[in-house]
């Protein structure tokens, strides 16, 4: 290949229409990080590449640098999880956790953590009766690839051990802090031990003590914390407890 050519593994995060035949999608690559790049006649009827950029499939792609896009030369499908994606609640928690890699990730910044952690939470969604249970671990290994986790065993402002007593979430510091700091203001716990247990297994490492799903009030709080580093909240996060609820 020339050197304005290459190949990668990519994750479909999205598509937008450009022009009469064309559509853009913005990939996160294995080799590059977020990458967007044209594939130029896909809406047209009968186009083989336009089938298999289908949002959230693994593909191994041929890019070629354009003058302002990279332009998709060559689309070949590793994973299509599109049959087992097509319910509701999984197409949303899904597209949730495209939309929130999209969010977080900066374009041409490799980040093959978070490669591995999304083609592993989309296998799972795929394979889940339910799939928004799925979210918060998602969130908190997120955050824990990016560096923005909190600590899961010292206060935030003291840096005291706050096992036995539970833990106060303070969005504004960013983290979890003591009794000793916080017991006074009053409000009740926002974590109890039971929960700073299961925010630490919930973030740990796939393997020995690691936890798959969030206690209610842990839920509340990693979700709290990816719309306060965001600035916003996910547009497909609505949908997914909407599915959910009762
Ligand atoms: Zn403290």
């Amino acid at each position: 290949m020339s050197e304005r050519s290459s190949a990668t593994d990519a994750i479909v995060l999205r598509g937008r229409a450009l022009g009469e035949a064309d559509r853009v999608f913005t990939l996160l690559t294995r080799a590059r990080g977020k990458v967007d790049a044209v594939a130029k006649g896909v809406r047209r009827p009968r186009s083989a590449m336009g089938g298999r950029l289908e949002p959230l499939a693994e593909v191994r792609v041929a890019l070629h640098k354009g003058r302002s896009l990279d332009v998709i030369t060559e689309v070949r499908t590793i994973t299509s999880h599109w049959t087992a994606l097509a319910r509701p609640d999984a197409l949303a928690t899904a597209s949730l956790f495209a939309e929130t890699v999209d969010l977080f990730c900066e374009p041409e910044l490799p980040l093959p953590e978070i490669y591995a952690l999304l083609v592993g939470a989309v296998a799972a969604v795929a394979a889940s009766d339910a799939p928004a249970t799925l979210v918060p671990r998602f969130q908190l290994r997120l955050l824990h690839a990016l560096g923005l986790a909190p600590a899961d065993d010292a206060c935030v402002r003291c840096g005291e051990d706050f096992n036995r007593h539970g833990a106060w979430f303070d969005l504004d510091a960013g983290g979890l802090g003591c009794e000793r700091c916080y017991g006074a203001r009053g409000d009740a716990h926002a974590l109890d031990a039971d929960d700073v247990e299961n925010f630490r297994a919930l973030g740990a490492e796939r393997g020995a003590g690691a936890a798959l799903f969030a206690t209610q009030q842990v839920a509340r709080a990693v979700d709290d914390l990816v719309t306060w580093h965001l600035g916003r909240r996910p547009k497909a996060r609505a949908l997914v407890y909407e599915l959910q609820a009762p």
